[in-house]
């Protein structure tokens, strides 16, 4: 009976995910048209982008605030950028997954507007101290802290 009950709700919730998508916005990223959907999403991570079919798809968590939404599509949208560099977004997923530098490289991109803004308002060194450990933690580099501090400040100028 508990089994069929877990069936139930695997199955509701999974109906759940393809209401969602069916009904997904579109936002717009540069000049471009991004298929994006809001859904639980079970980590600690606001959003996230990923390659449905070959198509960026950027997937906001549920129930954020307007600014958490905003500020969430602005890190993903230049992933979504990042994405269409490549000749396929698999090939970028790919490349992410295998490679902890690259993700390094690719955070540091999609965090570096926001730190600059933060900096306007808070210690440049402390900004880049908090992000350069969310980037090492986040990403798995093996990239020494003062050589990530380094790019870190790099991107806010
Ligand atoms: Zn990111």
């Amino acid at each position: 009976m508990e089994n069929r009950g877990m069936e139930i709700l695997v199955g509701l919730m999974l109906l759940i995910a393809l209401l969602a998508i069916l009904s997904s916005s579109c936002v717009f990223a540069g000049r471009q048209r991004v298929d994006t959907v809001v859904l639980p999403i079970m980590n600690d991570m606001l959003g996230l982008t990923t390659c449905n079919g070959n198509r960026p798809l950027v997937v906001i968590r549920s129930g954020l605030d307007k600014n958490s939404i905003v500020t969430v599509l602005q890190h993903e949208e230049i992933h979504v950028s990042q994405m269409r560099r490549f000749p396929s977004c698999k090939d970028f997923a790919r490349l992410y997954a295998k490679s902890a530098d690259f993700r390094l490289k690719m955070e540091l991109e999609a965090y570096c507007p926001e730190a600059r803004a933060m900096s306007l308002v808070s210690e440049k060194d402390s900004v880049t101290r908090h992000l350069s450990v969310h980037l090492i933690r986040t990403t798995g580099t093996l990239t020494p802290l003062p050589a990530v501090e380094k790019m870190v400040r790099g991107c806010l100028g």
